[in-house]
């Protein structure tokens, strides 16, 4: 058989280890994944409850155009219907991106290291492929600009970016925006934005009036907790929604993702309480670093990449056989770092604790 050259030296994407298969590997009764940035609060009661009321027939196909979604998003982004498309996760944007964009005789610009899955796509789809160096964990704009040429046909933009938590202040992104050519489609994937507490964070949606170039991607698997739903978003001027439309599975959002999302939109309250216990978790983990002199970004995610200055692995097994999984940054890219999620209270607390044996441990 005649497979893309690409997949063969492609592996398929790593999942944090899942906490059934530690527990029988490490026979222990209670486990605490803190690895995939998930909402450690769960989603809010109301898409719950939209689930549990509502008749979704199962034997029907979904809604393709999640008429009920889009309307509730659009309302509460105030934007125009056509300016949104869904994926089935953010994911599916960035594949469905590549598709319509990457080929074998255009590039693609990105940082390293940053998000796996654009480059990912971008090596299936055979495009060249050009990774911009971050500087202390962020990225270098100047130095990305530089990298585009006539067949730049996509340049990523992670902010906040995964995995160091960092993000581009405002004036950065629009000096940035403003210097790259029509004809290069910058995807500006916010994954984490509704954490972010930054002041001089910028307000995308509206961006992408200014930049007809500009799509900004969104989640609901992080703050809003429907990771297993799989529910993303991505708005963009009218044009490039309908220019990406046809590279979109037709019935790629399912019926319970399209009826939680839409209820979850309306419960903002759950979403700031979760930013706020996300802040106060953050801040548990900053002193922790601080009292052991560890060095960390700054985040304004709900994860965060602390450098243990050891094998990252080392401290990745420590904490997995007492029960705390975590995201080793050595397929990272930061091979003496860890990612955490934050978790409740408890869990951090716990966490640190483990963390503070390690520690003792190395330094014996
Ligand atoms: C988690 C994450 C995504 C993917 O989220 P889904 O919507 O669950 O596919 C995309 N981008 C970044 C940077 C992420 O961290």
């Amino acid at each position: 058989m005649r497979f893309k050259e690409q997949l063969l030296t492609l592996t398929p994407y790593q999942p944090g280890k899942s906490i059934e298969s530690v527990k029988r590997e490490y026979n222990l009764k209670h486990i605490v994944k803190l690895a995939s940035n998930e909402n450690p609060f769960g989603c809010s009661q109301q898409a719950m409850a939209a689930l549990r009321e509502n008749q979704i027939s199962l034997a029907l196909y979904p809604d393709g155009y999640s008429t009920l979604l889009r309307e509730k998003l659009a309302t509460f982004l105030n934007v125009a219907e056509n300016e949104l498309i869904f994926g089935n996760g953010s994911d599916n944007l960035i594949q469905m991106i590549s598709r319509a964009l990457l080929h074998p005789n255009a590039n693609t610009i990105m940082a390293d290291h940053t998000f796996s899955q654009y480059k990912h796509n971008a090596v299936i789809e055979g495009a060249i492929i050009k990774e911009v160096p971050t500087i202390d964990g962020e990225h270098d704009l100047e130095g990305m600009l530089a990298a585009i040429d006539e067949k730049t046909n996509v340049i990523w933009v992670c902010s906040p970016n995964n995995p160091t938590g960092t993000y581009i202040p405002e004036q950065k992104l629009v000096s940035f925006l403003d210097r790259v050519p029509e004809h290069t489609l910058v995807v500006l994937d916010e994954a984490y934005y509704e954490y972010v507490v930054a002041e001089d964070y910028y307000d995308s949606i509206s961006l992408i009036r200014k930049y007809q170039n500009l799509i900004v991607l969104r989640t609901f698997s992080k703050i809003y907790g429907l990771a297993a739903l799989r529910v993303g978003y991505g708005v963009a001027n009218p044009e490039i929604i309908k220019a990406l439309e046809p590279a979109r599975e037709p019935f790629n959002n399912n019926s319970l993702g399209q009826l939680a999302a839409a209820a979850a939109i309306a419960d903002q309250e759950f979403v700031e309480i979760c930013k706020e216990k996300n802040r106060q978790g953050l801040a548990q983990f900053y002193d922790f670093c601080h009292e052991n002199s560890l060095k960390y970004y700054p985040s304004q995610t709900n994860f965060i990449l602390i450098d243990f200055n050891v094998e990252a692995d080392q401290v990745f097994q420590f904490l997995l056989e007492r029960g705390f999984i975590v995201r080793s940054g050595k397929p990272l890219g930061f091979p003496t770092s860890v990612r955490i999620t934050v978790g409740s209270f408890e869990q951090n607390e716990g966490l640190l604790k483990v963390l503070g044996e390690f520690l003792k441990d190395i330094n014996k």
